[in-house]
């Protein structure tokens, strides 16, 4: 399904022009109006999904092995030397546009630092307690 009032629902299906770099049945990856690093790109799958959680398995499988090719293709044709996978869940994770996205953003030596945090330390008894409550969910 496509929503009439998506931007990514328009450019994943050629309604709206994009720096496309891959597009196959299911998906078309551009590249990131505002760019992490020079290169960042963003797999689209043509199918309106909000985000991971209302994504069907079929789409979900093959959107790890796509970000591996292109990742792969960055570091042949860019210079990279790694990228990252990133992928955003809810405007409190830092999402701003409601269809799914992975970011696949390339990471240049001396690059700037991206997607990092300061590790905290916690009580072992907390790691239990947490575990458990997610556990129950599952
Ligand atoms: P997120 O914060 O994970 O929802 O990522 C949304 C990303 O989409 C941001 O990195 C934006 O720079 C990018 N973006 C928003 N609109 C466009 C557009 N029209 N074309 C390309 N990238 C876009
Ligand atoms: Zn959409």
């Amino acid at each position: 399904m496509k929503d009439n009032n998506c931007i990514f629902c328009k450019i994943a299906n050629g309604e709206i022009p994009s720096s496309t770099v891959y597009e196959d049945e299911d998906f078309r990856v551009i590249l990131d109006l505002g760019p992490a690093t020079k290169g960042h790109a963003l797999i689209l799958p043509k199918e309106h999904f909000k985000d991971v959680c209302e994504l069907d398995e079929k789409t979900a499988a093959k959107i790890l092995p796509l970000g591996a090719k292109i990742g792969t293709a960055m570091k042949q044709s860019l210079g990279c030397v790694g990228f990252n996978l990133v992928q955003n869940n809810g405007e409190a994770a830092g999402q701003t546009v409601f269809h799914f996205h992975m970011h696949v953003i390339p990471r240049y030596e001396g690059g700037p630092t991206i997607v990092s945090w300061t590790p905290e330390k916690e009580d072992p008894e907390v790691l239990a307690e947490t575990a458990a409550k997610i556990k129950s969910a599952l």
